[in-house]
C-alpha cells in the first residue's frame, strides 16, 4: 500500500519525539527542521500577493469583498472569544495552579501597549515592495486587495497582469507541494528537537496547565471548528481534520501560522475545496489576527498565575481577561513565542504579577504547539465558512494530499 503525505509527516512525527526521548543528543537535529522552514517561507510574500490580487479581481465587486471581510471578522472575532471561555472553564475545572509550588522568579517587563490608530494606520503600506521584503502580512493583504481591484476595473489591459499573478500564484503552491515531501523528515527532526530539550522534568510541574490547555483546544476544535463546518457547509467534521493534517502537523511542528500559510492554503484549497479567492483572503488574514489557540493559552495562563499567586478572581476580572485576550491574540505575530509575549498585556490589564509569565517561558515551546496547530485550523475553518455562506465549496477532483509521488 502507498503512503499518503500525512501518513508519512504522522509516522515521522512520532518516531522523532520517541527519538529525541530516548536520545537527547538527537536535538543537533534541528536545522534539518530549520530549513525547511526557510523553504517554505520562501513562497508567502509572493504567494499571498499573487493569489490575492487573483483573488479580489475575481471577486470584482467591492460590495461582495465587504461582505466577505465583514463575515471574515465577525467569524474570527466570535470563535476566538469563545475559546478563551473554553480556557478559562478548563482553568476552572482542572485548577492548573493547585499545589504549585511558588520558587523565586525574576521580573518581566509588560510589552508596550499598541496604539489602535498606528495600528489601523500601519496597515496601509507606503512602498508595497517594502511590505513584501518584510513579509508584512496585513500590507500584503491591503495593497493586493487594491492592485487586483484595479486590474480587474482596466478589464482588457488587465489581464496580462492577472495573467502573470495567476501564473505565480500556481508556481508557488506547486513549490510547496514539492518542499511538502520534506515534511516528514523536518517533522520528526523538530520532534526530536523539542522532546530532546525538554524532558519529564521540565515538564511535570506545569502538566496540569498543559494539559488544560491541550484539552481545551482539543474541546474547542471539536465543538467549534467541527459544529461550523458542519453547519455552515455540511462538510464532514472528519473530511475537514484529516484534509488539514498536514497543515496541522506543519503548525505543531514549526510553531508558525505565518510559515504554515502556504501548506494551509493549499490543504484547504485542494483537499476542502475552499475557492482560491476565499482562501488567499481568509487565511493569510486569519495567520496574522486570529490566533484561538492563543486566546486558549491566554485565558488557561492568567488563571494559573492569579491562582499561584494567591489572587481571586471575580467576575469583572474574567470580562476582562476575554477583552483582552481577544484584542492580544489579534496583536500576536504568527511567529514562535508571540502569544507568550502578549500574555503579558492581558496579565497587565488584568492586574496580575507579569513575573509569572517566567513561570510558564521554559516550556513555552509546548504551548506554543498546539496553540500555533490550533490558529491555523481556525483559519481554515473561517475559509470553509465563509466560503460556503458566498459561493459555496468547488467540488474536489485531485483527492486529497499534496502527495507527488516522493
Ligand atoms: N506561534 C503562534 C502562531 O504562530 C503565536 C503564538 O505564539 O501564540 O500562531
Amino acid at each position: 500500500m502507498k503512503l499518503k503525505l500525512w501518513h508519512k509527516v504522522l509516522i515521522g512525527f512520532v518516531i522523532g519525539a520517541v527519538l529525541g526521548l530516548m536520545i537527547p543528543q538527537l536535538a543537533a537535529l534541528k536545522p534539518v527542521g530549520d530549513l525547511f522552514i526557510r523553504l517554505i517561507k520562501m513562497l508567502i510574500a509572493p504567494m499571498v500577493f499573487a493569489s490575492l490580487v487573483v483573488g479580489a479581481s475575481s471577486i470584482g465587486d467591492v460590495r461582495k469583498l465587504g461582505r466577505v471581510g465583514g463575515k471574515t471578522l465577525v467569524y474570527f472575532l466570535v470563535t476566538t472569544a469563545i475559546a478563551i471561555i473554553i480556557g478559562l472553564l478548563f482553568a476552572l475545572a482542572i485548577q492548573p495552579g493547585a499545589n504549585f509550588i511558588l520558587t523565586e522568579v525574576d521580573t518581566y517587563e509588560a510589552a508596550p501597549m499598541p496604539n489602535v490608530i498606528d495600528v489601523l494606520l500601519d496597515m496601509v503600506p507606503t512602498n508595497i515592495i517594502n511590505s513584501l521584503a518584510t513579509d508584512n502580512m496585513l500590507q500584503i493583504i491591503v495593497s493586493s486587495l487594491f492592485i487586483g481591484i484595479g486590474a480587474a476595473m482596466i478589464g482588457e489591459k488587465g489581464k496580462p497582469f492577472l495573467a502573470f499573478c495567476e501564473s505565480l500564484a500556481e508556481t508557488m503552491y506547486n513549490i510547496t507541494g514539492m518542499i511538502m515531501n520534506m515534511a516528514p523528515y523536518a517533522a520528526g527532526a523538530l520532534m526530536a528537537w523539542v522532546t530532546a530539550t525538554s524532558g519529564a522534568d521540565v515538564l511535570l510541574p506545569l502538566g496540569k496547565t498543559l494539559v488544560a490547555v491541550y484539552v481545551a483546544n482539543v474541546i474547542h476544535a471539536i465543538l467549534v471548528y467541527s459544529g461550523a463546518v458542519y453547519l455552515f457547509a455540511r462538510m464532514s467534521p472528519v473530511k475537514f481534520f484529516q484534509g488539514m493534517f498536514e497543515a496541522w502537523a506543519v503548525a505543531f511542528t514549526t510553531c508558525s501560522s505565518a510559515a504554515t500559510l502556504p501548506v494551509s492554503m493549499r490543504n484547504a484549497q485542494e483537499n476542502l475545496g475552499v475557492p482560491s479567492e476565499i482562501s488567499s483572503f481568509v487565511q493569510p488574514l486569519g495567520a496574522t489576527i486570529n490566533m484561538d489557540g492563543t486566546a486558549i493559552y491566554q485565558g488557561v495562563c492568567a488563571y494559573f498565575i492569579a491562582q499561584v499567586y494567591g489572587i481571586e478572581l471575580g467576575l469583572p476580572q474574567y470580562l476582562m481577561i476575554i477583552l483582552t485576550a481577544t484584542l492580544a491574540s489579534i496583536g500576536t505575530a504568527g511567529v514562535p513565542g508571540a502569544g507568550m509575549i502578549m500574555l503579558s498585556l492581558v496579565l497587565q490589564t488584568v492586574g496580575l504579577p507579569l513575573d509569572g509569565i517566567l513561570l510558564l517561558a521554559g516550556v513555552d515551546r509546548i504551548f506554543d504547539m498546539i496553540r500555533t496547530s490550533m490558529n491555523v485550523i481556525g483559519d481554515a475553518a473561517g475559509a470553509v465558512v465563509v466560503a460556503a455562506t458566498e459561493d459555496g465549496l468547488e467540488t474536489i477532483t485531485t483527492g486529497p494530499s499534496v502527495d507527488l509521488g516522493g
